[in-house]
C-alpha cells in the first residue's frame, strides 16, 4: 500500500500542544466518520458533528471521560482506525476538538497518527473587540469568537460603551438606544447618522454561541470617563448638565459622569444590575481609564462630594467612585475588572481585593497591582497586545498610530522578570485588544487581528518563538483562508 505523505502534526497546530508524539500512518476523516461520547460531552460531540462534518453513532471518534485531567487539559490519540479523546471537563474535550479541527483544516482531512497531551499555561486567554467606535454585527462577532476558540482562546471582552456610542439596552434608560447609540458623522457629511446597538436577544444568542465554545463573555461599560454617549442621552448625569453630543471624533473628552450627583450612582446601580442578569459569566469590566478631572474641578457637586468624603484630590474622587462601582458589581455576585488607572488615587481608600486589574499602559500597572494583591490580566500596549496598531512601521500599512510587529507579539509574556513569585501567582494571563477608531469594517478587523491573535494565543497556551511560528505560518494561513478570515501576510519585524 502506498504511504500518504503529510506534514508532521507539530507543523499543523497553533498554539502548539505541550506534548506531541508523532506516529506512522494517518486517520482519514470523511463524511461517514462516526462519533461516540461519554454523556459529559454531549454538547461537544454535537459541535464536533458540525465542525468535522461527521455523524453521531459509531466509534471512529470517541470522547472519553477521565476525571483526573485538569480543566482544559486533554489527551488525543490518533491511530489509523480510531481517534480517542480523553478529558475531565467539557472545556478539555472542546480544546481537543479544536486541535483536531485545526489538523483537519490544515491537512485536507488527513489526521497524522499521534499522541497529544495538552493543557494551558494561563487560565485567562482573551481578546477584546471595541464595538463602540465602530459597530460590528452579531454575525461577525460570532465568526471572531469561533476563530478565537479555534486557537484555544477562552475570554471575549466586549467593549460596549464609549464616547462614540452606547450599544446595549438598559430598561428605564431608553434614550441610550434612541440617542446614545447614534452619532452624526461631521467628519464626512452633516447628515450621516452612524450607529447601532445589540438587542437583549442578540446578546443572549452571542453569549450562548460563545458558551458552546467554552468562552466566557465579559461586558465592559466605561465608568466614569468615556461617557459622551451616556451624557448625550441623559445630560443630567454630567457636571454641566449639557448639552452633550455622541462624539464623532476620537480621543479623550473632558465631560464625564458627575461624581457628585447621586443620580449617577442610581443609574450605575440599575445598569450593573441589569447587565449582571443579562450576562451570565462571573466578570464585569467597569472601564476606569482615561478620565480627565477638569469638569470635576469646576463642579460644585463634585467639590462638595470631595469635602463630604474627606478626599484631597480628584484622583481620590475617582477612586471613591471606582470603589462604589466595585461594590455594586460584588453585590450582584460578580468580579469587577478595571483598566490600570484604577490604581491611582488609592492613598485613602484602598480598592476591594476582588477587583482584577487589566494592565494596558505597559506592564507597570500589572506589576503594581499584583504587589498589592490584586489578580491581573496583562494586555500591555507596549508589548505586542494592541492589535489596532500597524503590523509594520509603514505609511502604506493600515492601523492606528503605533506598531505591533508579529515579532513583538511572539515575545509577549504576561509575567515580567521583575515580579517575585507571589506577584507572579496573581497573573491570570493576557489579552489582545482591538480598538476600532480606524477599523470601519469586519474585513479590516480581521486583517489587524490575524495572525497576531494566533501568536498571542500560543504565548498564553504554550509559548514558542517567532522562528517556530514561521515554520507553521503556511499551515496557519491555509486554515485562516479556509475560514474566510483576512490576515496580514507581510514581514514579521
Ligand atoms: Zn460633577
Amino acid at each position: 500500500m502506498q504511504k500518504t505523505k503529510t506534514l508532521p502534526v507539530r507543523e499543523l497546530l497553533m498554539p502548539l500542544p505541550k506534548h506531541i508524539e508523532e506516529k506512522d500512518g494517518v486517520f482519514r476523516l470523511h463524511h461517514g466518520t462516526t462519533i461516540s461520547y461519554d454523556p459529559h460531552f454531549l454538547e461537544v460531540a454535537k459541535l464536533a458533528t458540525e465542525q468535522l462534518l461527521c455523524n453521531l453513532g459509531g466509534e471512529d471518534i470517541l470522547f472519553k471521560f477521565q476525571e483526573e485531567l485538569n480543566e482544559e487539559a486533554y489527551h488525543l490519540k490518533v491511530s489509523k482506525n480510531q481517534i480517542v479523546i480523553k478529558a475531565g471537563t467539557k472545556s478539555g474535550a472542546f480544546c481537543a476538538l479544536q486541535t483536531l479541527r485545526q489538523i483537519a483544516l490544515a491537512n485536507d482531512n488527513l489526521i497524522p497518527c499521534c499522541l497529544i497531551q495538552d493543557e494551558p499555561l494561563y487560565s485567562w486567554r482573551g481578546f477584546m473587540l471595541d464595538c463602540s467606535r465602530h459597530f460590528f454585527s452579531p454575525t461577525f462577532i460570532k465568526k471572531l469568537i469561533d476563530a478565537a476558540a479555534l486557537h484555544h482562546l477562552n475570554r471575549f471582552h466586549w467593549h460596549l460603551t464609549d464616547d462614540q456610542g452606547w450599544r446595549l439596552p438598559i430598561t428605564g434608560y431608553e434614550k441610550l438606544i434612541t440617542v446614545g447609540s447614534f452619532r452624526t458623522e461631521l467628519n464626512y457629511t452633516e447628515t450621516t447618522r452612524y450607529g447601532g446597538s445589540y438587542t437583549e436577544d442578540e446578546i443572549r444568542d452571542i453569549q450562548e454561541y460563545a458558551h458552546t465554545r467554552c468562552m466566557l463573555v465579559i461586558p465592559e461599560i466605561e465608568t466614569p470617563g468615556h461617557a459622551s454617549a451616556l451624557l448625550a442621552s441623559y445630560p443630567n448625569l454630567g457636571c454641566t448638565k449639557g448639552p452633550y453630543e455622541v462624539q464623532d471624533r476620537w480621543g479623550i473628552f473632558e465631560e464625564v459622569m458627575c461624581a457628585g450627583n447621586d443620580e449617577v450612582l442610581t443609574f450605575l446601580q440599575t445598569a450593573i444590575h441589569q447587565i449582571s442578569t443579562l450576562f451570565t459569566d462571573p466578570y464585569i469590566h467597569i472601564g476606569g481609564d482615561e478620565c480627565p478631572h477638569t469638569a470635576w474641578q469646576r463642579c460644585p457637586a463634585c467639590q462638595k462630594r470631595m469635602k463630604d468624603e474627606g478626599l484631597d484630590s480628584a484622583k481620590q474622587l475617582q477612586s471613591w467612585m471606582t470603589s462604589k462601582i466595585c461594590k455594586m458589581v460584588e453585590a450582584e455576585g460578580k468580579r469587577p475588572i478595571g483598566w490600570d488607572e484604577v490604581l491611582e488615587g488609592t492613598e485613602k481608600l484602598s480598592l476591594p481585593s476582588s477587583l482584577i486589574v487589566m494592565s494596558w499602559r505597559g506592564e507597570q500597572g500589572g506589576i503594581e497591582a499584583s504587589n498589592l494583591g490584586h489578580e491581573v490580566i496583562m494586555s500591555p500596549n507596549t508589548a505586542g497586545c494592541y492589535f489596532d496598531y500597524k503590523h509594520l512601521d509603514s505609511f502604506d500599512e493600515p492601523g492606528n498610530i503605533g506598531v505591533t510587529t508579529l515579532e513583538k507579539t511572539a515575545e509577549f509574556s504576561p509575567v515580567s522578570p521583575s515580579m517575585d513569585d507571589q506577584a507572579k501567582e496573581k497573573i491570570l494571563g493576557g489579552q489582545g485588544n482591538l480598538w476600532t477608531e480606524l477599523v470601519t469594517s469586519a474585513r479590516s478587523a480581521e486583517y489587524l487581528l490575524f495572525p497576531r491573535l494566533s501568536l498571542l494565543s500560543e504565548r498564553l497556551w504554550n509559548p514558542q518563538d517567532l522562528e517556530s511560528f514561521e515554520t507553521r505560518r503556511t499551515s496557519l494561513e491555509k486554515k485562516l483562508t479556509l475560514l474566510d478570515i483576512q490576515h496580514y501576510k507581510g514581514k514579521s519585524h
